[in-house]
């Protein structure tokens, strides 16, 4: 057993579905990015299901992974989209979603990126601070049309995850504090171009128990009473996304129970939930394969040097993360403790720290729950190309991003005539 549901080995080798990633690699090279479309729609599904009855809309946040194909197939589940820049607005839209289903997330909005969501007509921009929903009234103004926000308010709450994924303190740069939210909701005819239409927060990432979102939908609740009380009309209460995944032995709650108890926390409240799923959705959908290049044998330690690097997965680097890294063929040979390194010009560049493994160089290897901020994260450090991406359709396997070349990444340089 694997313990992914579309990953598991058959014969004492990894599949994908029902696709061997040998084949994949031989294909494809490495290294690969491989998602499993029907991992990505049994997670939407879990969501829309837990929802039941109770109006909702899910907004994917695009930032987790933002392959066309990915968003494509959310888009046609019926998916809404969380977007944080103008590039990801242009991508939803050609990917297929639906405008009218996008939010807009942020606290750097430029001008640019505002006229462009203006002019797409998107359901709510996301507003972080005074002066932003200023300069949106302004440009809104200026393209004749009434734009619809929804405040994003910092509930102070601990989610107790990274702190480099915390978002919700009363530290961090994100949302308004609430005592700041009221006034703001207040001077709406200062803002004549702009129409109050949500209320919002996202507290963190990666987080693996309900308390912290229970506090905060609380805290959104009183909010939302008060404003009531002073004839604020909010159409709809944005939760944000924040679920995390198991990497290694972590216990966050189900798709189900964190959906269930958002539900019953809120039940009172007649409003439209919207909530921004990211890494939940696709994180354990996806996996980076890659190829073991080089065993070296120090009197300290032994490192497997593979063709996959900080680069293509920033997050062992970046928050010393865990994934789990499988052999793609199960081998019976003398088990050794490996440090799982790329090839790049940094100490922080490795995969995995301490893993047993028996290893011959050219072993395939499979880097886990890698769907989620992976390929996205990912960089041309070095001058590498990035990875290739796929998608397995139970047999089928789609090429979702050709690799890139060499001559791509210095196409768009020049040099100096003298
Ligand atoms: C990153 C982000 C999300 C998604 O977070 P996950 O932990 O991937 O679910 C949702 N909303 C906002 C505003 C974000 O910045």
């Amino acid at each position: 057993m694997s313990g992914f549901s579309e990953f598991n080995y058959l014969d004492g080798e990894l599949h994908a579905e029902s696709i061997p990633l040998q084949n994949i690699a031989e294909q494809f090279g490495t290294p690969c990015y491989v998602y499993s479309r029907a991992a990505i729609v049994s997670a939407y599904h879990a969501f829309e299901k837990a929802f039941g009855a109770r109006e909702h809309l899910i907004c994917y946040a695009v930032k987790a992974n933002s392959n066309l194909a990915v968003l494509n197939l959310l888009a046609r589940l019926g998916s809404g989209f969380d977007i944080v820049s103008g590039g990801e607005l242009q991508r939803v839209i050609t990917a297929g979603g639906d405008p009218r289903k996008i939010v807009f997330s942020g606290v750097g909005k430029n001008r640019e990126e505002m006229r462009m969501a203006l002019a797409a007509n998107i359901l709510c921009f996301n507003v972080e601070s005074h002066t932003e929903l200023q300069q949106l009234d302004k440009l809104a103004g200026e393209m004749n049309k009434i734009a619809p926000v929804s405040l994003r308010v910092n509930p102070d709450v601990d989610a107790k995850t990274h702190p480099y994924i915390s978002t919700g303190l009363k530290e961090n740069k994100f949302g308004v504090p609430v005592s700041e939210a009221i006034s703001i909701y207040q001077s709406s005819q200062q803002f004549p171009h702009i129409k109050f239409t949500g209320l919002d927060c996202h507290i963190g990432s990666q987080l693996t128990e309900l308390s912290p979102f229970m506090q905060a939908s609380e805290k959104m609740l009183h909010l939302l009473e008060q404003l009531q009380s002073q004839g604020i009309f909010i159409e709809h209460l944005d939760l944000g996304g924040g679920l995390g995944i198991r990497y290694l032995d972590e216990t966050p709650p189900s798709i189900k129970d964190y959906v269930s108890s958002l539900c019953t926390s809120t039940a009172q409240l007649k409003q439209r939930l919207l909530i921004e799923p990211g890494r939940s959705m696709i994180g354990n959908a996806g996996l980076l394969l890659t190829r073991t290049e080089y065993l070296k044998h120090t009197p300290d330690r032994n490192f497997a040097v593979v063709d996959a690097a900080m680069n293509d997965l920033l997050r062992p680097a970046l928050y010393d993360a865990y994934h789990h890294i499988l052999p793609v063929q199960q081998k019976t040979g003398e088990m050794h403790e490996y440090q799982i390194v790329g090839p790049i010009c940094e100490t922080g560049d490795f995969l995995g720290k301490n893993r047993k493994l028996s290893l011959t160089s050219g072993d395939l290897l499979a880097v886990m729950s890698a769907g989620a901020y992976g390929m996205s994260m990912s960089s041309n450090y070095n001058t590498r190309p990035r990875a290739a991406e796929v998608m397995t359709d139970g047999n089928q396997v789609h090429l979702i991003r050709k690799r890139e070349t060499i001559d791509e990444l210095i196409a768009t340089e020049t040099m100096l005539a003298e």
